[in-house]
Formats: C-alpha cells, sequence, structure tokens
C-alpha cells in the first residue's frame, strides 16, 4: 500500500484515501472540483487487499494461452512481454515468448502475473487455466503468498512496459492480452460476468475511447467517487468517461457525438483553408491533405494527425488559421475518438430503448455498448424485457412467461447498422483456442463495418449483449 502511494497525485492522497478510510465527511469543499470531474485511474492506488486466496504461477507448466487474462474480470492477472535488459535482476522466471504477432517486433521474454492486492480471489483464472491440474496456476492463501507476489508485482510495473501498445491495428487483435487494459481494479462483485468484456474494449481502443455510460452496474463498477477504474497510459491517453439516467444516457452520448463531430468539421474546414493559402508551405499542405483524406479513420487520422501536428506547431506565423490549428482543443481533435455509449439491458431493452432507437437511427457514426445480463442485476435480480421465457429471477420465482426481446433484429432492422455476438464463457469452455476469434470486436474491425453488436453469454449464468455502432477503420 505505501509503495502504490510513493508519487501518488494530490488527489489520491488528499481526497481519495481519506474517502477510503471513512474520512470523507471531512474533506473541505474545496477538495472538489466545481463541474464535478476527477482524475480516472485512482484504483490503481487502492489496494484493497480483499482476497483470502490469490493465484500464482509456475512457468513451467504454462502454455501461454493467456485465458487467464483473458477472463479475469478485474484486470488483475496479465502476460508480460519483456526485453532480457528489463528483466535483469527479475524475482519472477521467464520463458521465451511463442506469441508470434510479438515476434515480428523483438525478441521477448513471456511472464504471467497477479497483483495480489487487487485481486477478488474469485478463482476465474484457474479455472480457465488448460494445466491448472499441473500447478501452473493455483489458488494460495494471501498470507502466505502476498509479500513474494507483490513483490514480484512492483518489479514488473517498475520495469516492464507494455510492448503491445506500439503494435499496429491489424496486430493488436492478435495479441490483445498484451495491451495494457484502461480498465482495471474496479469494484464490481468478484468473478464478474460483465467486466472482462469492457476490459478487453479498452484494451483495444482505450486510449481513444470517449464514453457514455448509463446507470446501473456498469456505472457503479465504472465510477463511484472517488473510484474510477479507467486509466491512462505514460502519455496521459486513456478514456474519457461520464454517466447520464437511464432515460437518456442514449441522448446523451449522441449529444457527445454530434458536438465531437462538429467540432472535427471545423478543424477539417480549417486546415483546408490553410492548404489553399498560397503562402502555406508545400510541406504541410501535403500533410493536411494526407490527413484529410484519412481523418475518418481511426487509425488513420492518428498516423496523419501526429505528422500534422508535429508540421503546425513549427509555424511561427500570426495566421489565424494557424493559430486555430495550434490549439491544444484542436490538436486533440485530429486523431478520431472511439465514441461508445454502453449500459445494462436495463437501460437498452426497458428503460432508455426509446433514446437508444431513435440513435440507431440517425446515421451517425458511434459504437453502442450493451451489457446484458438478462436480469435487472444492480437491484438483485428483478426480471426485464432480456430475461427469456421461464427464467426464474430473485424477484419473478414464478418464471418469466413472455419471450426475450429480440434487440437485435431491431437493431438489425438499420441498414447502417452492423450486429454482432459473441460468448466468451462459452468459447471457452467448448474451443479455448478460438477466445480470441470471438472477442474480436476486430471483425467488424478488418471489414470496416459501421454497427458492430455483440451478444455474450457466460455460463455462469450471466448474459451480455453489446451493440457497436461505429466504424473502426
Ligand atoms: S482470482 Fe479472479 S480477480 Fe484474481 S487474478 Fe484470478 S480471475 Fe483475476
Ligand atoms: S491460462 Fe494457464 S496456461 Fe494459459 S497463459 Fe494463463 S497460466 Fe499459462
Amino acid at each position: 500500500m505505501e509503495k502504490a502511494l510513493v508519487g501518488a497525485p494530490d488527489f489520491i492522497r488528499k481526497v481519495m484515501m481519506p474517502t477510503a478510510l471513512g474520512q470523507g465527511n471531512a474533506l473541505p469543499v474545496s477538495a472538489f472540483t466545481r463541474n464535478g470531474d476527477m482524475m480516472t485511474g485512482t484504483t490503481h492506488f487502492y489496494k484493497r487487499g480483499i482476497a483470502v486466496s490469490v493465484p500464482t504461477w509456475q512457468a513451467d507448466t504454462c502454455i501461454q494461452c493467456m485465458q487467464c487474462a483473458i477472463v479475469c474480470p478485474h484486470a488483475v492477472i496479465r502476460p508480460y512481454l519483456a526485453t532480457e535488459e528489463e528483466i535483469k535482476d527479475s524475482p519472477i522466471k521467464f520463458l521465451d515468448s511463442k506469441n508470434p504477432t510479438a515476434a515480428k517486433y523483438g525478441k521477448f521474454k513471456f511472464a504471467i502475473q497477479a497483483s495480489p492486492l487487487d485481486c477478488t480471489g474469485c478463482g476465474v483464472c484457474v479455472k480457465v487455466c488448460p494445466t491448472a491440474a499441473k500447478g501452473t496456476l493455483a489458488m494460495h492463501n494471501i498470507e502466505k503468498v502476498e509479500h513474494a507476489e507483490y513483490n514480484k508485482q512492483i518489479f514488473l510495473d517498475d520495469h516492464v512496459s507494455y510492448k503491445a501498445d506500439g503494435f499496429s491495428l491489424d496486430d493488436r487483435e492478435k495479441a490483445i492480452a498484451f495491451r495494457m487494459p484502461h480498465f482495471e481494479f474496479h469494484g464490481a462483485c468478484a468473478g464478474c460476468g460483465e467486466t472482462a468484456y469492457i476490459t478487453q474494449f479498452t484494451r483495444l481502443f482505450g486510449q481513444k475511447m470517449i464514453i457514455a455510460n448509463a446507470t446501473g452496474c456498469s456505472s457503479i463498477y465504472g465510477f463511484s467517487f472517488p473510484y474510477s477504474p479507467y486509466n491512462t497510459d505514460k502519455n496521459g491517453h486513456g478514456p474519457a468517461w461520464a454517466n447520464s439516467l437511464f432515460e437518456d444516457n442514449a441522448e446523451f452520448g449522441y449529444g457527445m457525438v454530434v458536438a465531437i463531430s462538429q467540432r472535427r468539421d471545423k478543424v477539417k474546414e480549417i486546415a483546408a483553408r490553410v492548404a489553399k493559402n498560397a503562402e502555406c508551405p508545400e510541406e504541410l499542405k501535403k500533410a493536411i491533405a494526407n490527413w484529410l483524406e484519412r481523418a475518418h479513420e481511426i487509425e488513420g487520422s492518428e498516423i496523419t494527425g501526429n505528422i500534422l501536428r508535429a508540421m503546425i506547431n513549427q509555424q511561427t506565423c500570426d495566421c489565424p488559421d494557424i493559430k486555430f490549428l495550434q490549439a491544444q482543443e484542436n490538436q486533440e481533435l485530429l486523431r478520431k475518438p472511439v465514441m461508445v455509449i454502453q449500459g445494462g439491458d436495463g437501460w437498452a431493452y426497458d428503460i432508455g430503448f426509446g433514446g437508444l432507437d431513435h440513435i440507431m437511427a440517425s446515421g451517425l457514426d458511434f459504437t453502442i455498448m450493451v451489457i446484458d445480463t438478462e436480469v435487472y442485476s444492480n437491484t438483485g435480480g428483478q426480471k426485464s424485457k432480456a430475461t427469456p421465457l421461464g427464467a426464474v429471477a430473485r424477484f419473478a420465482a414464478a418464471g418469466k412467461r413472455t419471450d426475450k426481446k429480440d434487440i437485435a433484429t431491431i437493431a438489425m432492422s438499420y441498414t447502417n447498422a452492423y450486429v454482432a455476438s459473441i460468448n466468451m464463457g462459452a468459447t471457452v469452455v467448448s474451443e479455448p483456442t478460438l477466445i480470441l476469434t470471438n472477442v474480436y470486436v476486430i471483425i467488424a474491425l478488418e471489414n470496416q463495418i459501421t454497427v458492430f453488436m455483440l451478444i455474450i453469454t457466460y455460463s455462469i449464468n450471466s448474459a451480455v449483449h453489446f451493440f457497436f455502432t461505429s466504424s473502426f477503420k
């Protein structure tokens, strides 16, 4: 705990920790911002230490399948790619990495490690490990292993970088588990069936995500003051997150989509005007043309936007258009964000459905993610329109008397929408090696699909539906 707080930001020391220790009422009003915003990534510092037992990794029998890291609901156990230089004096035994995608970027060593003070002790990682019977992953009482495991985690945090964060868009999907999760150590129930999906989504696009989150489980574990599991990378890039009501979250997110779209249109308009200016250097004109051509692409706008940003910042003239493009709030828009509107089935099927239906018909470019547990989980288990015929929920003991609403078909009735479904739990059970294929939101990536929906059903009796309405390429 003390090590985690070394160098921690003021907010962590002066607001989060006093709140965590039950002293929040003593905080002065001046400790809070006027508009209610807050730094993200605070759960990284929390170190709750709630697990009775935690997993330990034994290198020799590991087959490097990465299933443990994919299913961990809390992003606690992770695979690491390290260089020889990084792991000098390592307290962890590393293997040679077998990942063929990583091999394109260098020769790496491989290890798996769980963070014991962030673990919930749910044991999901051990359950899915195909070689657990050989002792690759096993749960141990935290009192016996905490010191050694914590020291290993600290070593990795301090010495090993996330190599896969630099992989190309096409390669990141094949090495998804090696990328930094931008959603970690949240307060969802131990073994939660929803959160692993959000983790994978942030591994793919976390640095570029802007999320509008409906009220429900995903907003409670997504942000309960002062705990934010959405974090940033070393460059300060990570998801921006905000919450609205069940009733209006679709519209709330849609407003963000429209606002970002209009602001980007303005940047494009000014950039195009600069390119027509006779005094504009030819190199800058070419950089603007390249960016304009790829401004609608997630990765293309970043590559061409970075070049354009560097070139704009070299200009020393007093032209107001150049000044406009040099402003940080406009430079941030050179990179196309991944706009995500997400929530549970209570929001999407029931309370917020009117808005959801309305924005699906808008034809704009965004992603809708519906996390469907087939009951109102956050209230303890009321039936919802997502509950299947005959299913018994805690507050529907006689069973659901009507069919589950087919929201996928409704979404597919809009021809601009791409609808997909996945099932991480069933895939793990039936065909472990295919797990990544199913997690692939990236099926949409490769086909430049406009709208994307995935339905996920865990084998632990919860279901998750995701709709995506965005072009990723
Ligand atoms: S026990 Fe649960 S929380 Fe801990 S590392 Fe395994 S899957 Fe993650
Ligand atoms: S699930 Fe087991 S075999 Fe696969 S990477 Fe994790 S520890 Fe290794």
